[in-house]
């Protein structure tokens, strides 16, 4: 089995912010990031689509402790935003002080940006990551 849209082209289609998923012919949902089979009903007849970049965040976190070689990033949020088209994917919030937004942030609307990441020694080296602000 393969994947019909692999992380790389993903990423590569994300650093030109086009947010790259996979519409499902059988149960018509949408599957982003990219898996091997549709996160619905598991169905292998998937087409790759772009999707709108747009949503809502639906719940989110303070970031205080980054990851090994990105310690001068925090603190930072990290949003986890519904896309008008359905599937809910993670990112960082900017355009906000992190030790001044809370409850407030959930059911914003955002759109998508992305930053491209360094890699780190459990990665296969630098890739594009979602990035939200305020739609
Ligand atoms: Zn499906």
């Amino acid at each position: 089995m393969e994947y019909k849209l692999d992380f790389k082209t993903y990423s590569d289609t994300l650093r030109k912010n086009k947010l790259m998923g996979l519409h499902c012919k059988e149960c018509k949902n949408f599957t982003c990031p990219p898996k091997m089979t549709c996160q619905e009903c598991g169905g292998l007849d998937l087409e790759i689509v772009q999707l709108k970049g747009t949503g809502k965040i639906m719940t989110f976190t303070h970031t205080f402790v980054a990851p090994l070689g990105r310690e001068a990033e925090a603190p930072y949020i990290v949003v986890l935003v519904e896309l008008d088209e359905g599937p809910w994917i993670a990112g960082n919030l900017i355009d906000v002080a992190p030790d001044k937004v809370g409850m407030e942030l959930i059911g914003k609307r955002v759109r998508l940006g992305h930053k491209v990441y360094p890699g780190d020694i459990y990665s296969a080296g630098p890739a594009a990551r979602p990035l939200f602000s305020f739609a």
